[in-house]
Formats: structure tokens, C-alpha cells, sequence
């Protein structure tokens, strides 16, 4: 059998200057020696970003097309020098356009998803000896009409992994300005530490929220695939980092980036859930809670806090629930501590602890959800049409994850299994023993928080809100329902919170707010200037105190939070971006992540 090829991907940097591209010819060329070789590049050093402002000083609002014939000759420019580079050290080359190989994707300029990538005219390449350097970032849609797209910014990782699938490729190496994958961006906290290994999934957390070394997509389609990928220095031959994946399904590779979204339904029959209603909207609040439920032990399993009203929170847990009881205890003894202030400010007799029993967790869990924004609609729909009402939401990318009524589990699990199209998993565990409780924190600034206040607390609701952003192709992320049940006009309602990218946050409200009256909630606020601070570790399931740990290193800095979501393997705060840095560092020293020398990243040539 013919040997398997490797795809090596190179990024802007690597691919920056003369100079850089000789030494990836050089590269390129000794793998060659062993294995047949695809080259994935992008355009040398920032030149999208220098095509983007070009474009910005002809029009605030470009046409995406324009867009995409504009970006994808960035590419076009790499492809060919790094193929003259290789030809001049002797080795056959030829480059290739993404519309030539026949990457095709959806007709959705600017964000397109790949649905097929031809290999033929690769393979006939490569069977005549010669490296394929191909450009990343762009395909063409499918149809007649030849559209060439893109699959968005910082899309060249995506297009070498789906490559990588497509070839049966013996792994894809992702070359860039960085060692590997690293604790946290060394650019904003230059003591990160390299990362051996990470999961796919902690991956597609961490890129996903703020981790822009790798495309989530790319991860996604690793993941699905069972593509070996690996993240190193272009500068070095050190090893980088492994991103491992568990056995894939057996999965068809047409449809490559669209087929299922979701590929397991989970359910916990036996939660309960224990809140605090009306704390006080101050820094040190979720600490003091947490550190103190860690300290006896108390195995929490999500949190979640929506936004605030007035000056107070409300913050809501859930436990197994045989430990019910004991949680419950304890939140009421600890209500007093909460409301200890330096002023002497006396508030426990507002905050009140309500204890639900007879929950149930009901997840969705897929890659293929990231970025999708109907998927979580269509969950909430799904559940609506069997008549089960939501009562906390709690996403993360790869999950999305509500509490409902006990007696509902059973049905819960059908309805999504059917709708989804997916076998129920009632044991599929991502939770590694081994794996650390904290593996990388990351930041996302750019987003903005919107608040949508007093839903009817009834089936149906969530889902009209979110197929409504869906619709108009608003992305969604972190979203969180509330805890606090409020009586108006004698009906309870609730609030929900979610995050939005910032460009899409006017859109978001304006929508929103003319859909009020028909859905029949009160209103909407926004938050602008929100950043996202997340911790990911495959093994904090398995460990107590360590959302307590997160939250009492932003609280010694008096950081407050504005909203909390969890997953097993991810815990996120939304914060006010102007703390953004600090809390990363923060937060990066809390876990001991801080390595001894720092990381030097190299500057872009432009
Ligand atoms: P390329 O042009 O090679 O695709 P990118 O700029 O897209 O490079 O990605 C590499 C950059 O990602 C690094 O220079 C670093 O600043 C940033 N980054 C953010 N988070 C991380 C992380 N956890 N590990 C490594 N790099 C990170
Ligand atoms: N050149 C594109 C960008 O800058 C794609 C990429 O580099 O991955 O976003
Ligand atoms: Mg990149």
C-alpha cells in the first residue's frame, strides 16, 4: 500500500518573509524524502489584514463576496513562492487554488463550511512526485456558478485538517509562531508553559474561547475524523503538542463540516439544585460560596449565575442528589458569611436558599455545534414540543446542557435522540482521571452580553429567542437561564443571559426588542465591553474547589462577576473587559500554570 501522506500547515507568520518561506521549503522538502507531503499556507505575515483595510477605505460594509475574491488572493500569493522555493531546492511542487483541488464548500460567503474536498486531482500529485502546496482558508461553493469562499478568519488550520481527513493522512502538523499549544497566550501572560498533550475536546473549549493558536473548527474536524494533529514551532524541531482524540465514529466524509452537530444525548436522572437568590453584586461573592462548599467537600456539579438585578445576583448549583441534603445545610449556614462586609452591611435576611430536588440534566454534546447557532434553538424547540420546560440553561461549546423535571428525563431523551438522530449514551464520559484539573485558561474580549428579562417561565420560550438569532445567523455563545423565578402579573417568569460577538450585538438588541410583545418577555439589556475568562481541564470533574479557586483569585483583585457557566470541563466568568488582562494573569498564577522562562513570540514580518 501506497505510503499515507502527512499535511503540514503553515501559518502567516511562518510564511512571513523571503526567508521564512525558504526555510519551510527546506522543511517541506526533507518530509518529502520519507512520505508524500500536501502543504497547507496562509497569506504571508498580516497581508489579510492589510487586504481588509484596503477594503475598510472603500466601504464600511463591503459586500462578503467582494470580501472573499479580495482574501483568498492573499493566499494565492503564498501558494506559488512557496512552490518556487521547493522547485529550487529540486523538489517537484505544485500549488493549488482551493476551488482547483476542489475543497467545496457552502455558498456562505465569509464563514463557509466545508462539504467536500475532491482528492483526485491531488493524488494524481503527489503519485507523480511532487509536493501539493495548497491554499488555505478558501474554497468554492457549490453550484454552478464557481463563488469562491471563505471559511473565515483564521480559517487555513480548518482547511489543512479537513485535508488531512479527506487524504487519510498519516497526521496533520500545524506549524506556527508559538512552541505548541501553551497555558494561555503568551502573549498577553509571557510565563505560559508549554502544553505536551491536550484532549479535543479541552481544545475546542479553549479555542473556542479565546485560544486563537488553532481554528475550533480544525479541532472539530479532528475530532470527528480521527485526525492525529499536532501544534509546533515553525522556528524549532521541538515536538509541540499532541491534540488526542478518542476512538472517532465511523463517520462518511461527505457533508464534511454540516452532518451532525450533536453526537450523544446525555441524562443525569438524579441532580438537585440548590440557589441562592438575591446575594449581593459585589466582588468575592461566588468565591466566599464556593470555597466554602469545597472546603466541606461538596461536589458541585454546574453553576450557574445569570445576569444581575439591581445590586444583587442570584446563584444556582447543582449536586448529585444524595448529597442534597447536606448541600442544602450547608448553603444555610453559610448564607450569614455572604453577607459579612467591611461597612458592617447586614443582608442576610434577603438572600434566600431554595433547594429543588427531583431535577434531571439533559446535554446535547457534539463538535459540530460550534458556531452553529440554531443548534441549541433547536434543542430548546425539541423539548418544547414535548412540552418540558427549561428551568436553568448552561452551554459551553461542545454542550449545551439545561435542568428539567425529573419525571420529564425519559422523554427528554427520546424527543432529542429522535430529533438529533443519535443512539441516547447514557455513559459516555469525557472526564479523563489523569487529566489535569486546569489544563489552559483563556480570554475572549470582543463580546457583549445581552440580557433578556422576565420570560414567561413556560415551555417554548428559549426556543423562540434563540431560533429567532439563529435565523438571522447570530452566533450564540455561553448562554445562562437564570435561577430567579419572579411573579408578574401572576405568572412566574425568568431572566436568560447569552453572549454575543460585539459587531453582532446591535442587531441582536434591535431583533430582541421587537420580538418583546410578541414572546412576551419585558426587555432587553446589553452589557458592552464584556470579556469572557475561562478555565478548562478535563479532570476538574473530579475535583472540588477549583471553580472556588478561579473565583477567589478574581476576588483578591476585587474583580467582580458579572456571569458564571459551567461545563465538567470548563468554568467560565464574564467580566468588564478592562480587567480583561489582569484576570487572565491572574487566574494563570491561581493555578500554578506559570512557568519558569518566559515564551517569546516572534514579530510578524509584514
Ligand atoms: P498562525 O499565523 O500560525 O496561524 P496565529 O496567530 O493564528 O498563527 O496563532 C498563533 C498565536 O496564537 C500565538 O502567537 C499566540 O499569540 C496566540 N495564542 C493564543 N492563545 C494561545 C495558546 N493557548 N497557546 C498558544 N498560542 C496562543
Ligand atoms: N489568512 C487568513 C487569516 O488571516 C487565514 C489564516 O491565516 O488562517 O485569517
Ligand atoms: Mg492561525
Amino acid at each position: 500500500m501506497a505510503t499515507a501522506p502527512i499535511v503540514q500547515k503553515f501559518g502567516g507568520t511562518s510564511v512571513g518573509s523571503v526567508e521564512r518561506l525558504q526555510a519551510v521549503a527546506q522543511r517541506v522538502a526533507q518530509t518529502a524524502k520519507d512520505a508524500p507531503v500536501v502543504v497547507v499556507v496562509s497569506a504571508m505575515g498580516k497581508s489579510t489584514d492589510t487586504l481588509v483595510a484596503l477594503a475598510n477605505e472603500i466601504s464600511s460594509n463591503p459586500s462578503r463576496r467582494e470580501m472573499d475574491m479580495l482574501l483568498s488572493t492573499g493566499e494565492q500569493v503564498s501558494i506559488a513562492l512557496l512552490s518556487m522555493a521547493l522547485q529550487e531546492l529540486g523538489q517537484p511542487a505544485i500549488s493549488m487554488t482551493g476551488a482547483q483541488v476542489g475543497i467545496v464548500t457552502e455558498a456562505e460567503h465569509s464563514r463557509a463550511r466545508i462539504l467536500k474536498i475532491s482528492t483526485d486531482r491531488i493524488q494524481r500529485q503527489l503519485d507523480a512526485g511532487k509536493v501539493v502546496v495548497v491554499a488555505g482558508f478558501q474554497g468554492m461553493a457549490s453550484g454552478d456558478e464557481f463563488e469562491i469562499t471563505t471559511l473565515g478568519r483564521g480559517g487555513s488550520d480548518t482547511s489543512a485538517v479537513a485535508l488531512a481527513a479527506a487524504l487519510h493522512a498519516d497526521r496533520c502538523e500545524i506549524y506556527t509562531d508559538v512552541p505548541g499549544i501553551l497555558t494561555t497566550d503568551p502573549r498577553l501572560v509571557p510565563h505560559a508553559q508549554l502544553m505536551d498533550e491536550v484532549t479535543c475536546d479541552e481544545m475546542l473549549e479553549l479555542a473556542s474561547l479565546g485560544a486563537t493558536v488553532l481554528h475550533p473548527r480544525a479541532v472539530e474536524i479532528a475530532r470527528n475524523y480521527g485526525v492525529p494533529l499536532v501544534v509546533r514551532s515553525s522556528w524549532t524541531n521541538e515536538p509541540g503538542t499532541r491534540i488526542t482524540a478518542p476512538a472517532p465514529l465511523d463517520r462518511a466524509l461527505a457533508g464534511l463540516e454540516l452532518v451532525h452537530p450533536v453526537d450523544a444525548v446525555e441524562l443525569n436522572p438524579t441532580e438537585a439544585k440548590i440557589s441562592f437568590v438575591r446575594v449581593p453584586d459585589r466582588p468575592g461573592i461566588a468565591a466566599k460560596l464556593f470555597s466554602e462548599l469545597g472546603r466541606r467537600q461538596l461536589d458541585v456539579d454546574l453553576i450557574v449565575q445569570s445576569i444581575h438585578e439591581g445590586n444583587t445576583n442570584d446563584i444556582a448549583f447543582t449536586v448529585a442528589d444524595a448529597d442534597a441534603e447536606r448541600a442544602e445545610a450547608i448553603a444555610r449556614e453559610i448564607v450569614p458569611l455572604l453577607c459579612e462586609s467591611e461597612s458592617g452591611e447586614v443582608c442576610d435576611r434577603d438572600v434566600e436558599v431554595t433547594v429543588s430536588r427531583d431535577i434531571a440534566k439533559i446535554s446535547i454534546v457534539g463538535a459540530g455545534m460550534i458556531g452553529r447557532p440554531g443548534v441549541a434553538a433547536q434543542m430548546f424547540a425539541t423539548l418544547a414540543a414535548a412540552g418540558i420546560s427549561i428551568q436553568t440553561i448552561s452551554t459551553s461549546e461542545v454542550k449545551v446542557s439545561c435542568t428539567i423535571d425529573r419525571v420529564d428525563g425519559d422523554r427528554a431523551v427520546a424527543a432529542l435522540c429522535q430529533f438529533f438522530q443519535v443512539e441516547y449514551s447514557p455513559n459516555r464520559d469525557v472526564v479523563s482521571s489523569t487529566a489535569p484539573s486546569v489544563r489552559g485558561v483563556a480570554l475572549d474580549r470582543g463580546q457583549a452580553q445581552i440580557g433578556v428579562l422576565h420570560i414567561p417561565d413556560k415551555a417554548g420560550m428559549a426556543a423562540q429567542i434563540f431560533a429567532a438569532l439563529a435565523d438571522r445567523n447570530i452566533s450564540v455563545y455561553t448562554i445562562v437561564q437564570s435561577e430567579r423565578c419572579r411573579m408578574v402579573n401572576n405568572f412566574p417568569t425568568r431572566d436568560l443571559s447569552f453572549t454575543v460577538n460585539s459587531e453582532d450585538a446591535d442587531t441582536a438588541v434591535a431583533l430582541l426588542t421587537e420580538l418583546a410583545a410578541t414572546v412576551g418577555y419585558e426587555s432587553v439589556t446589553i452589557e458592552r465591553d464584556i470579556a469572557k475568562v475561562s478555565i478548562v481541564g478535563a479532570g476538574m470533574a473530579n475535583e472540588s474547589g477549583v471553580a472556588a479557586a478561579m473565583f477567589t483569585a478574581l476576588a483578591d483583585r476585587g474583580i467582580n462577576i458579572l456571569s458564571i457557566s459551567t461545563s465538567e470541563i470548563k468554568t467560565s466568568c464574564a467580566i468588564r473587559a478592562d480587567r480583561a488582562i489582569e484576570a487572565l494573569q491572574a487566574v494563570h498564577t491561581a493555578f500554578g500554570l506559570d512557568g519558569a522562562t518566559p515564551i517569546e513570540v516572534p514579530k510578524p514580518a509584514r
